[in-house]
């Protein structure tokens, strides 16, 4: 068992860092406000090699490893977890296309997202469907080789901006799973609508649009995945995404509390700064234990997925925990601020903000607990003999 960093990890991290400080943090409020997309701040970790991370090499990307991607995802998720989600979609919606995708898209699209600065986006979410990702409704009706799309999808991330949106859609919503598909949409196809950005609580740097498809053409080239293969792909590419949120949660708690440590120095209260106080202590070390733990969940759900493991239980379990941390974290810092907390002045009220989104997105919390209560119920093998087995006591 090994748990440090690599030299070359530590090379990654010490840039992502950098990165963070002197790209991101300088305007994470300034977008936070404005709620106008970074596109240049996109540009310079494209630029800087920080964008398109899980590419493989054989098609130009940098072939990083999810736990790399976590790495580069804590730090600047540090600095602004809106950016961050607006960086990092483009590997959520190029994922599919990694799992699914066949070697002539492989070379043409995640060439192109290399090669070109091209933004991708990812949607299964419609407006009456997020959670039960079974049961959307947008339809994938066949025309000789082609696919024809009709539907709507909603809280896009990128998607007022993007080239690329991999759309999953069905060929009969009565088939559930079994009928789900996935796309590759140009976003200057015919009959693709981008809504207008949709305002939101928090992580407001990053774009939310509703997406209309009426009577999209899809041509054979971009059909991503067949009639319940589509399902598979989505549920993989979440596996492989979900880490990642683990680690943007990180990164924001870890801010938070980075910032509360400084607070608690400097605030005095009857005569002594509060970091004297123990009940400030130990919130400290509550959320330094709880990011400790949600940092090695999340690596260890990465590494799962890097060495080729079936990481669906490890990732439920590491976005659902960071995501708590996250927030419990943030909600800390906000007391530990006190009033100040609750002004717009220090960063911890936008971190708070940003915070709620991992318990939403790529699978609410709730979800993840399915998917870890499944398992528990389902495959987990006591190690202790049952219980009709253990004498009961007299
Ligand atoms: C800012 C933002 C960005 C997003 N970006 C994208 C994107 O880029 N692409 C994309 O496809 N989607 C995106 N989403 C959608 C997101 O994935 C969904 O919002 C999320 O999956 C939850 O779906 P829902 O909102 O429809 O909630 P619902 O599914 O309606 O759930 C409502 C509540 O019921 C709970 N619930 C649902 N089912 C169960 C159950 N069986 N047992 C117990 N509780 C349950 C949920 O946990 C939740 O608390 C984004 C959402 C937001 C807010």
């Amino acid at each position: 068992m090994e748990f440090s960093l690599t030299e070359e990890q530590k090379a990654l991290q010490k840039k992502a860092r950098e990165f963070a400080i002197n790209e991101v943090l300088p305007v994470a409020r300034k977008y936070d406000e404005s709620e106008e997309f970074p596109m240049d701040v996109i540009k310079k970790a494209y630029d800087a090699n920080l964008l398109n991370l899980a590419i493989p090499k054989k098609y130009g990307g940098l072939g990083l490893g999810l736990l790399d991607a976590c790495i580069v995802v804590e730090e600047i998720s540090s600095a602004c977890p809106g950016i961050a989600t607006s960086i990092f979609d483009n590997n959520l919606g190029a994922e599919p296309i990694v799992i699914g995708g066949n070697e002539e898209q492989k070379q043409r699209i995640l060439g192109e997202l290399v090669n070109d600065f091209k933004l991708i986006a990812f949607a299964t979410s419609e407006p009456t469907m997020g959670s039960d990702v079974a049961g959307m409704k947008c339809l994938a009706r066949k025309e000789g080789d082609d696919f024809i799309l009709n539907g709507t999808k909603f809280w896009i991330t990128n998607g007022g901006h993007a080239d690329y949106i991999t759309v999953f859609a069905t060929i009969d919503p009565e088939k559930k799973h079994r009928g789900i598909c996935a796309f590759i949409v140009p976003t200057d196809t015919e009959g693709v609508r981008l809504g207008k950005h949709i305002p939101k609580l928090g992580q407001r740097s990053s774009n939310t649009v509703s997406v209309g498809l009426k009577d999209v053409r899809i041509k054979k080239e971009n059909v991503l995945a067949k009639p319940g293969r589509g399902f598979v792909v989505a549920m993989q590419t979440f596996a492989h995404t979900r880490p990642a949120i683990g680690a943007f949660a990180v990164g924001c708690a870890r801010s938070a509390m980075e910032y509360s440590i400084d607070y608690a120095k400097k605030r005095e209260v009857f005569g002594r700064p509060i970091e004297r106080y123990q009940a400030i202590q130990f919130k400290i070390a509550e959320m330094y234990k709880d990011i400790e733990a949600a940092r090695l969940l999340t690596h260890k759900a990465a590494w799962e997925a890097d060495q080729g493991m079936d990481n669906n239980l490890s990732s439920a379990i590491a976005k659902a925990f960071a995501s708590d941390v996250a927030m419990n974290v943030t909600t800390e810092a906000i007391q530990i601020f006190g009033g100040y907390g609750y002004l717009r002045t220090y960063p911890v009220e936008k971190l708070f903000r940003d915070a709620k989104l991992y318990q939403i997105y790529e699978g609410t919390s709730e979800i993840q607990r399915i998917v870890i209560s499944r398992f528990i119920m389902k495959q987990y093998e006591h190690a202790m003999p049952k219980l009709g087995k253990v004498r009961k006591t007299d």
